[in-house]
């Protein structure tokens, strides 16, 4: 498959036409930022991990039967994902209090929640934009968000890992099915070693712990034993 013009540049990755128009190209960047772009650095090596661990979490997603635009891996830093029309909303799921709603709600980090919370928040250029989705389309995703919380929770608990919160997209084809897109990554996930609760996340680079590229290779090397 070819890659062709590029249609979309985001923070961590670049995506790309196919010569089918139903095919996008993802190149997955060297780069981290955090505070909505203010902190940006090139980080080597950041955006084949990237790449390899959401493609790892896509494939298991898949054998799980939830719906995703993952197509498949085609290199260190590329994938092939399906092209479809993005729900300008950021989905979160929340299995514990965590960053901005630890501060928010002055809740400790680490709390358990007794169940799991999905907050939406707009995407900055669409905030006007109040017809993001049906309201059959919310309760669609809500349910689709709970059934992807179950499924990581699961895998990351197989990983010694314990999934305080993630972020994800969705995405609408054509037929008006609705898919998971975007990434699933230590970029978009609060991940906790279930021993140390060692941060094995962006927030190691978004509050300066440490070095990124080990603590996301620690992730892949307990992904690449679990499979
Ligand atoms: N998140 C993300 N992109 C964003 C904001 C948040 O992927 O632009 C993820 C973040 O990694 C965390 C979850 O969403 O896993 C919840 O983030 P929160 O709302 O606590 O915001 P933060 O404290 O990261 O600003």
């Amino acid at each position: 498959m070819e890659k062709k013009a590029l249609v979309y540049t985001g923070k961590a990755k670049k995506l790309y036409q196919t010569e089918n128009a139903a095919v996008l190209f993802v190149e997955y960047l060297d780069q981290a930022t955090a505070l909505n772009g203010q902190k940006k650095d090139k980080v080597l090596g950041k955006g084949a991990l990237n790449n390899q661990i959401t493609s790892l979490i896509f494939e298991h997603l898949q054998q799980q039967k939830i719906p995703n635009h993952f197509i498949k891996k085609v290199s260190e830093h590329e994938q092939l994902i399906q092209a479809v029309e993005m729900i300008p909303l950021e989905v979160v799921v929340r299995n514990y209090a965590a960053g901005s709603f630890s501060k928010r709600l002055a809740i400790e980090e680490g709390t358990k929640l007794v169940t799991p919370i999905i907050e939406f928040y707009y995407k900055e250029d669409h905030i006007q934009f109040l017809k993001v989705a049906t309201p059959a389309e919310i309760v669609e995703i809500k349910a689709l968000a709970l059934q992807i919380n179950q499924a990581l929770s699961q895998l990351f608990q197989r990983l010694n890992i314990c999934l305080i919160d993630f972020k994800i997209e969705i995405g609408r084809t054509k037929a008006n099915q609705l898919l998971l897109a975007d990434e699933i990554s230590p970029d978009t996930c609060r991940l906790w070693d279930l021993n140390t609760n060692e941060h094995l996340d962006k927030d190691v680079y978004r509050r300066e712990l440490g070095e990124i590229v080990p603590v996301y290779e620690e992730v892949l090397q307990r992904l690449l034993t679990a499979n």
